[in-house]
């Protein structure tokens, strides 16, 4: 039975043991599809997440897939283009049951304009990273990686702790709503500044974020209670960032951290400029295109300004992935990449690894799957102390959106160990449903993003793309059960091409052949892809892993 989805009505949440389709395969991938518009910022209007990420091009479109998932068979595969689904041809029953190209424009075309133009004529849609790809799990998705930076920060800067810690951020949406319980299970005290006051009772609601602050002097004052105390805390303040950062400059207050995750990549439907209603921007995106992308380019100049004054009087400032520096240089400011990416300054030595953002979903959408599979975990990488640690914090402070899900920063041979064994624990019964295993595209051998994921990689290969492509066939050839390419849209056209994998335990023989060939594959290729641009981490895992790498020369 779907569960009551009291935020979006029209959009339960699945569950239950009643298939509506031909088989637990594809009735995993319809309940995924579902999922992610029940937990979306928009589902009325397909948007999931990141201002224009879709589950689908339109609900005519919509309606196509669900449809084609009720009725396949096994051995067929679902060709989708885009958001729409073009093709439902006979394959067999090792082969993808659906597979997706998003967003792929070609080079010299690729540009937000010509996107908002394709867009506009019905012809494309963005994806995002897991959205079109029916991955996104709730703002639990980045979670994990959010606390990880923060402790990396804590580690490098504060003995370890970020106890009394100010951490100032803004971004309140679909992914920046995970900032507030990442800094608070960090130990800090964190202001996140959002736009839009009904992002913040969203988030204040699921319990990502504990207090809204009704102005800036009052949510200065119980970050300053907080710091003194060395109380962690999360508080919310409707404004814009733009003004907010600047003004807390003007007053001499140096946060120890700062960073930013407004929709900062699309100057049209993503960030708002400063002095700019909600109401204001909407109505120019029709027909004020060019206005507004100037007017939050203007306004992006101010915030990272105010950001890299931050840093210049020793705050640890990083972009969180959202283009904000690319929109800053842009817009004049010549230094905005004294910011470094948190990708490189952070998380590179575990990417090497092909330690990355994996999930997985309880398709029974019964929360004591995940709870049965936390136990698991914990019993079989006792020695792993990042993912021992995170699963501890994440089982008493993270709330469940949508079907309950995990997400734990596990790598080669690690992830596929752990499907195997939940694939074990539906065959013998002891979980209620089949559980779907996916990854974020931020993942090592899966994301080409010279601005975010690949940026200064060692051997100057940030902008080859050929890594995710591979991926992706490497993954078609490996059984998984549904694989994606997105490339980048709105702001992010041309600046991006990304791989997505989802496989199913539904505890067959088959499914195991299949978690064991895609997952191990997967990770290999990554710790390959680093290993190629010379990281000495992916070189000793190679070694110590006996992954098939091809030394050339
Ligand atoms: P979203 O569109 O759901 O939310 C963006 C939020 O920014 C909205 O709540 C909006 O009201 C707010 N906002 C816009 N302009 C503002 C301003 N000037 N001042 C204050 N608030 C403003 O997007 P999201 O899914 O939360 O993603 C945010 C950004 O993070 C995107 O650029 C996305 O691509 C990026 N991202 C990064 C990672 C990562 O791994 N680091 C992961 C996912 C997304």
């Amino acid at each position: 039975m779907p569960t009551p989805n009291p935020r979006h009505p029209n959009f339960p949440i699945p569950g239950g043991p009643v298939l509506r389709a031909k088989g637990w395969r594809q009735e995993a991938l319809l309940r995924l599809l579902e999922n992610v518009l029940s937990v979306g910022e928009d589902p009325d209007n397909l948007v999931v997440y990141a201002a224009l990420g879709k589950a689908a091009r339109n609900w005519a479109s919509h309606g196509a897939i669900v449809r084609a998932l009720c009725e396949m068979e096994e051995d067929q595969t679902l060709l989708i283009q885009s958001g729409k689904p073009v093709g439902l041809l006979r394959t067999h029953t090792r082969a993808p049951l659906v597979i997706m190209a998003n967003c792929n424009i070609v080079g010299q075309w690729a540009k937000a304009e010509v996107f908002y133009e394709l867009q506009r004529k019905g012809l494309i849609c963005w994806g995002g990273l897991t959205a079109g790809a029916w991955q996104y799990i709730g703002s639990q998705g980045v979670i994990q990686g959010t606390y990880e930076i923060f402790m990396r920060i804590a580690e490098k800067r504060f003995e370890g702790s970020l106890a009394g810690r100010f951490i100032l951020t803004a971004g309140l949406g679909g992914m920046g709503g995970a900032q507030p319980l990442a800094g608070r299970m960090a130990g800090a005290a964190i202001l996140c500044v959002d736009i839009d006051p009904q992002r913040a009772e969203k988030r204040k609601a699921v319990g990502y974020l504990e207090h809204v602050a009704p102005d800036l002097d009052t949510a200065l004052a119980m970050i300053d209670a907080a710091v003194k105390e060395k109380r962690a805390t999360s508080i919310g303040l409707v404004g814009n960032a733009a003004e907010v950062y600047p003004e807390i400059a003007r007053r001499g207050i140096v946060p120890d951290i700062v960073t930013d995750q407004t929709s900062a990549h699309d100057l049209v439907y993503g960030y708002v400029p400063k002095g700019m209603s909600i109401d204001q921007v909407r109505s120019l995106r029709e027909d004020g295109q060019g206005q507004l992308m100037a007017a939050s380019r203007a306004s992006i100049v101010e915030h990272v300004g105010a950001m890299l004054d931050f840093q210049r009087k020793g705050a640890e400032v990083f972009d969180n992935g959202n283009l904000i520096r690319t929109q800053a240089r842009e817009g004049g400011v010549s230094n905005a990449f004294d910011i470094p990416i948190f990708t490189e300054a952070y998380l590179r030595p575990l990417f090497a690894r092909a330690i990355g953002p994996f999930r997985w979903m309880a398709l029974s959408g019964e929360e004591s799957d995940i709870a049965r599979i936390d136990d698991l975990l914990l019993s079989m990488f006792p020695d792993n102390r990042i993912v021992t640690n995170w699963i501890r914090l994440a089982r008493d402070n993270v709330p469940f959106e949508g079907l309950p899900a995990r997400i734990a920063w596990l790598g080669h041979g690690e992830r596929t160990e752990l499907a195997l064994a939940v694939n074990r624990l539906v065959e013998d019964g002891e979980l209620k449903g089949p559980v779907a295993f996916s990854r974020d595209h931020l993942d090592a051998g899966a994301m080409a993003h010279p601005n975010i994921m690949t940026e200064r990689m060692k051997d100057g290969s940030d902008a080859i793309a050929d890594w995710p492509l591979l991926d992706a066939m490497l993954l078609s050839s490996s059984m998984a059960d549904l694989v994606v390419v997105h490339s980048g849209g709105g702001g992010y056209a041309g600046y991006m091409t990304s791989c997505g994998v989802t496989v199913i335990a539904d505890g067959t023989d088959a499914a195991a052949e299949r978690l064991e060939h895609a997952l191990t594959n997967d990770t290999a290729l990554g710790v390959i892809r680093y290993a190629d641009a010379g990281y000495e981490e992916s070189l000793d895992e190679i070694a110590a892993k006996g992954i098939g790498h091809v030394p050339v020369g």
